[in-house]
């Protein structure tokens, strides 16, 4: 079976004590791992024991009942009335971190004695072990997560949470801003999060399903679909095509409209530069220009999940099962002003998130892979006959090859049509042909450094979504396993972010 993570990230409403409050249940938390931390260390043994019996073995040394009204290192010293749960979480993420930092100092040793064990040049002194060894954290700052016991009464705008205030345990009524759990979705421990001044809730849920099968068995057995997607800086930032296993063309769409986006975004890098020349001066360690900045980051943000989400509603609406994306070739240095300059880093880095956001979006929509291929001339090339094509504008003559021209013509067989339909439609192939034919093309070169795969995991080199090995979150919602589930995603989103006026007023054109 696979399994989809995500993090529901709720805004919370309540009152301004209870920021303190949150703040005091943290700090506990964090000071309670802390002192297990301690605790696993003076008694290193416990970790080599798994996670459930490390757990009895350290609640065993820290904390009092009636057949063990003594332990060794009370917890209770620290505070009184520490709930079970809460206890627990404490230690699993102790657990976690002691692993961690144990396991490196073991690899440091290690390299360490390799170091001594090897001979020194004939002749010359040896070298002496330079490498520190890695020190256990000195501060912490978890966020305080809630396993089942300490929050109870959970609806659509609220939640009641059972919070250390400072003085005592209390239950609190928080107000959430929330969306529903999505369709088959499984919910774990909240967290209660500090973002800035403002706290959140973060709620890992997970979604368990059929693996589907990798991308040679999915090609070379039945009537598979496959979506290919050309990525742009400008003009339409994604072009999708779907193409079945035969090469048979289904449907294509035009998704996101660049260049109204880099026409924004330039103008906010072209206010910065502005206000930079007169004001003559960088303070250093300061961001200058915050709100232009912000702005930039939140379109850019914005954008990235507006068309990975259209990419993944195509695929999902043609039933394709398989993204292809082509590898990012390097970035070209451009001349110009510094707003073009970094308006077209920008698009080149939007173009890698989109990429990011399309692959996860699509595993979680329910287990389509996402794949890459080489992007040698792939808009250079007709994707009917594999001659090399015209690339003109409306208007101009037809001849050469005009870059980031919308049109394109082949000589050979008279193929008419968009440039960038023409690219996606070649990306795809590229696959196919790949799996028709292991051997030929090799892809990318970073790629092959990047993700070295074992020696017959079916295909390739560059099969991206992996299935996530994660431990399941119904086992660390009984608190018996040491992981943490903190934030699920890698990609950052914030739910409640405002929309920005520009993003709302850009608008994405889709066919
Ligand atoms: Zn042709």
């Amino acid at each position: 079976m696979a399994k989809a993570l995500k993090t529901l990230r709720q805004a919370l409403h309540y009152p301004p004590q209870y920021a303190d409050y949150f703040a005091a249940n943290q700090l506990l938390f964090n000071r309670v791992v802390a002192f297990y931390v301690e605790v696993i260390q003076a008694h290193e043994g416990i970790l080599s024991l798994k996670n459930k019996e490390a757990l009895t073995t350290l609640a065993r040394l820290t904390h009092a009942t009636e057949k063990n009204p003594r332990p060794i290192v009370p917890l209770s010293d620290l505070a009184p009335d520490v709930p079970a749960m809460f206890r627990r979480a404490a230690i699993n993420a102790a657990l976690g971190s002691a692993r961690a930092f144990f396991s490196s100092l073991n690899t440091w040793r290690a390299r360490k004695e390799r170091h001594e064990a090897k001979a020194g040049t004939t002749g010359k002194k040896k070298q002496p072990f330079r490498e520190r060894p890695p020190v256990p954290p000195r501060t912490w700052n978890k966020s305080a997560p809630f396993y089942a016991g300490l929050w109870k009464e959970r609806t659509s705008h609220s939640i009641t949470l059972k919070v250390w205030t400072g003085s005592r345990w209390s239950w609190l009524k928080i107000g959430t801003l929330s969306r529903e759990l999505p369709d088959g979705f499984e919910m774990g421990s909240p967290h209660l999060v500090r973002k800035g001044a403002r706290w959140w809730l973060h709620i890992p849920i997970e979604k368990t399903f059929e693996a589907p099968a990798n991308v040679r068995e999915q090609l070379t057995t039945g009537e598979k679909r496959i979506c290919a997607v050309d990525l742009n800086l400008d003009q339409h930032l994604a072009v999708c095509s779907v193409q079945t296993v035969d090469g048979t063309i289904l449907a294509t769409s035009f998704i996101g409209n660049g260049t109204a986006i880099a026409g924004c975004r330039k103008k906010l890098l072209g206010r910065i530069a502005r206000n930079r020349s007169q004001t003559g001066i960088l303070a250093e360690g300061e961001q200058d220009n915050v709100a232009l900045w912000r702005k930039i980051r939140h379109l850019d943000e914005h954008i990235a999940h507006q068309v990975s989400a259209r990419i993944v509603q195509f695929a999902l609406k043609q039933h394709a099962s398989i993204l292809v994306f082509e590898h990012l070739g390097s970035l070209r240095p451009a001349k110009g002003r510094y707003s073009r300059r970094g308006n077209l880093k920008r698009a080149y880095w939007m173009k890698g998130r989109i990429f990011r956001y399309s692959k996860y979006k699509a595993w979680n929509a329910g287990g389509i892979i996402t794949c890459r291929v080489n992007p040698r001339n792939t808009s250079r090339e007709c994707h009917r006959c594999h001659g090399l094509v015209i690339r003109y504008q409306e208007g101009e003559p037809v001849e050469g090859y005009t870059p980031g021209a919308p049109l394109c013509l082949c000589p050979q067989c008279q193929m008419r049509g968009h440039a960038d339909r023409n690219a996606s439609l070649n990306i795809g192939q590229r696959l196919l042909k790949r799996m028709q034919d292991p051997l030929k093309e090799k892809p990318h070169a970073c790629s092959r450094r990047a993700t070295r795969e074992p020696k017959g995991s079916g295909v390739g080199i560059s099969q991206d979504a992996k299935r996530h090995q994660r431990p399941s979150l119904p086992v660390a919602r009984r608190g018996d396993h040491a992981n943490e589930h903190g934030t699920a995603q890698r990609g950052r989103r914030r739910m409640g972010a405002p929309l920005l006026d520009i993003a709302s007023q850009l608008r994405m054109h889709f066919e």
